[in-house]
């Protein structure tokens, strides 16, 4: 009789997006005069830069020649690409991280998704709530999560960190010895981030408990902010610790042309039962080595073009764009006197619920008035209930008249 894994029946049913979308459908159709605008999925909408479309057409048209036609790629990546990589993003910012220590793949996704395998499943998990997340389904896949408490609305074996207005959205080190840690910075959805010196509390936290940082940075191009961290290898020590996920999804527009990056630091070790230290770096590469065939010549290509001079000129008008429609919802939500959060060095703003309402209920009550599509902020976690997450992929138009509309509503 074939069993099933069954972690997956410890999944809860994610109805967030399915939800909003059956809301808002069902709303358009009872008010087909009314224009809804659209500002609650976490994708982009401004087209790739020509200096990454031209790349793309270069390498296509390699592949019609037999001199220039390739067939399967190293699994790790190009090494043209991954030279671009440790030159623009590490050595530039004053790190050292060699060619073989970077991961090309299709997303942080998968990765941040995939990473758990090589770990033991008795590791204990700790995530920030709210949280983006693949990161908590996937280690209940794994088995690391345990029952799931319905009155508390947790996993019996997660470690839950709330990162809320309370705390700055600065979470707290575990009062508890964690071994796996989830952080994503700058952070979807709230849109914060931490400081240099608030960061280092954690690297110092996993190298005294032996534990492992798992560190998403998919939105590190927006941070604009002095003192943030673009990588957690500005911390002293934290190659010894830590993997950092980077994406291209947000940073050049690649959410369906897919390619991202995970560094694993040879000097990362995680440890047999036994206590017998194993590189993690060798692990990864050999998990890759088997399960994947690595990303497209073509897309790898693309990738390597968002490095050129006229590639990052192009991609940075882009996030200039989006970050102007942040400013917008920042400061037009500041004034009409809701408290807000993000929306500096990320494309989200979180803002507080009015009193009074929950999180679906200020989205229906906005979905109604302003005709405006958010996101709660209860889908992202427990400690996400009483905020809203809004984002600044939209059109500048969209943007200036959603929040004219939010602003006539108080
Ligand atoms: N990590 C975070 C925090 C995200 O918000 C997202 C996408 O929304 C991803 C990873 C996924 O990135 P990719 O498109 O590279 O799979």
């Amino acid at each position: 009789m074939i069993t099933i894994n069954e972690n997956y029946l410890k999944l809860q049913d994610s109805y967030l997006f399915s939800t909003i979308a059956k809301k808002v459908e069902e709303f358009s159709k009872n008010n087909l005069d009314k224009k809804i605008i659209k500002l609650g999925i976490g994708d982009v909408t401004m087209p790739i830069a020509p200096a990454v479309i031209d790349a793309i057409h270069t390498a296509a048209n390699e592949m019609m020649h037999k001199e220039t036609f390739r067939g399967y790629g190293p699994e790790q990546g190009y090494a043209f690409l991954r030279e671009k990589i440790a030159e623009c993003d590490y050595k530039k910012r004053g790190i050292d991280i060699q060619v073989d220590e970077i991961f090309v793949s299709d997303g942080a996704k998968c990765d941040t998704g995939n990473i758990g395998e090589i770990f033991g499943t008795d590791n204990v998990v700790a995530i920030t709530d709210p949280v983006y997340p693949v990161y908590l389904d996937t280690n209940i896949m794994a088995g690391r999560a345990g029952e799931y408490n319905d009155k508390e609305e947790q996993y019996e074996n997660i470690v839950y960190l709330p990162a809320t207005a309370e705390n700055n959205f600065v979470p707290e080190l575990p009062n508890k010895k964690v071994d796996m840690i989830y952080l994503c910075l700058p952070n979807n959805p709230t849109g914060t981030v931490l400081t240099k010196d608030q960061l280092a509390k954690w690297v110092e936290y996993a190298k005294v408990n032996k534990a492992i940082i798992l560190f998403d940075s998919a939105y590190e191009v927006f941070i604009s902010e002095e003192n943030v961290p673009h990588s957690i290898y500005e911390i002293e020590g934290a190659k010894e610790v830590a993997i950092e996920f980077r994406s291209l999804s947000k940073t050049a527009g690649f959410t369906g042309v897919r390619c991202a990056y995970t560094v694993v630091p040879k000097e990362l070790k995680a440890y047999t039962k036994e206590g017998k230290e194993v590189e993690v770096n060798k692990l990864w590469n050999r998990r890759q080595c088997t399960k994947f065939n690595g990303v497209p010549y073509i897309t790898q290509r693309a990738a390597e073009a968002v490095y050129s001079e006229e590639g990052q000129k192009q991609i940075k008008e882009n996030i200039n764009y989006y970050m102007e429609n942040a400013r917008i919802i920042l400061e037009g939500l500041n004034e009409a006197g809701f408290e807000v959060y993000g929306g500096k060095n990320a494309p989200y703003i979180w803002l507080k619920v009015p009193a009074g309402y929950t999180s679906w209920e200020f989205f229906d009550y906005l979905l109604e008035k302003a005709n405006v599509v958010g996101t709660p902020g209860v889908g992202f976690g427990k400690c996400g209930e009483g905020y809203f997450r809004l984002t600044a992929f939209g059109s500048k138009e969209n943007t200036i008249e959603a929040i004219e509309r939010i602003k006539k509503l108080v």
